[in-house]
């Protein structure tokens, strides 16, 4: 069976993540665009990820535990987890390598931590749009420990990308799928960089507001709606 997924999805923890970005606006919203599941990855913090997955268990959704993490190199990788704890702990390890930049809040917006009922329950301190100090295939390294799948996020687009700075995927990567920005034209892209057609890919909105979050346009081939069947989608 084909299920709709929007697999990255920022929240109110993002500086650029709009604040009406809640754990039960994010649920709430994709339900109504008829979405059957989604995951949250805010910039190099998996701080309200419990709490979005909290909300979709309450509101009947199923949430997939990510992060985006911008590397040593700049570029932005999906990583996401079969299980909370797993997401928590690799959270905890990019969240401690960021530099010790505080957040200007007037400059990129806050970093709030709600709970499942939408209550701010503090703010992160460090600047969540820093590069981690790990490199590309450190954090591949890191996420197959955590029994992750690590994405390139928005290879299509000019900026904070594996291709647009590296200018290739290394082949010594282990990338099973890449992902293409909601605006992206499949074929403009083929066009640009036939090595791609080789890939995987997946399709996600990387919402910062609630109207950008997907409807049902991206589907994912699985037997029933699990973390588990997930992987094995991506990873077939
Ligand atoms: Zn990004
Ligand atoms: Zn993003």
């Amino acid at each position: 069976m084909k299920f709709a997924v929007d697999l990255h999805l920022h929240t109110a923890l993002s500086p650029c993540g709009d604040a009406d970005m809640t754990p039960n606006n994010i649920v709430n919203m994709a339900l109504l665009k008829g979405l059957d599941m989604i995951a949250i990855t805010d910039h190099n913090s998996c701080a309200n990820v419990e709490a979005v997955i909290d909300a979709g268990r309450n509101l009947g959704l199923m949430v997939i535990p990510g992060i985006e993490v911008q590397s040593k190199e700049e570029v932005h990788l999906i990583c996401l987890f079969k299980k909370l704890e797993k997401a928590l702990a690799f959270g905890d390890l990019i969240y401690a390598s960021l530099p010790n930049i505080p957040n200007n809040e007037e400059l990129f917006g806050r970093q709030l931590i709600m709970d499942a009922l939408d209550h701010i329950t503090g703010q992160v301190d460090k600047l969540l749009l820093s590069s981690s100090s790990y490199s590309i295939n450190e954090i591949f390294e890191l996420v197959n420990k955590h029994e992750g799948i690590c994405i390139p996020a928005h290879v299509d687009r000019p900026g904070y990308s594996i291709i647009s700075n590296l200018g290739f995927i290394p082949p010594d990567l282990k990338v099973d799928i890449v992902e293409f920005s909601k605006k992206a034209s499949l074929e403009a892209v083929f066009n640009k960089m036939p090595f791609l057609k080789s890939y995987k890919h997946v399709v996600s909105s990387d919402a910062h507001y609630l109207w950008d979050i997907s409807e049902r346009e991206y589907f994912v081939e699985m037997e029933y709606i699990s973390a588990n069947q997930l992987f094995e989608a991506l990873q077939r």
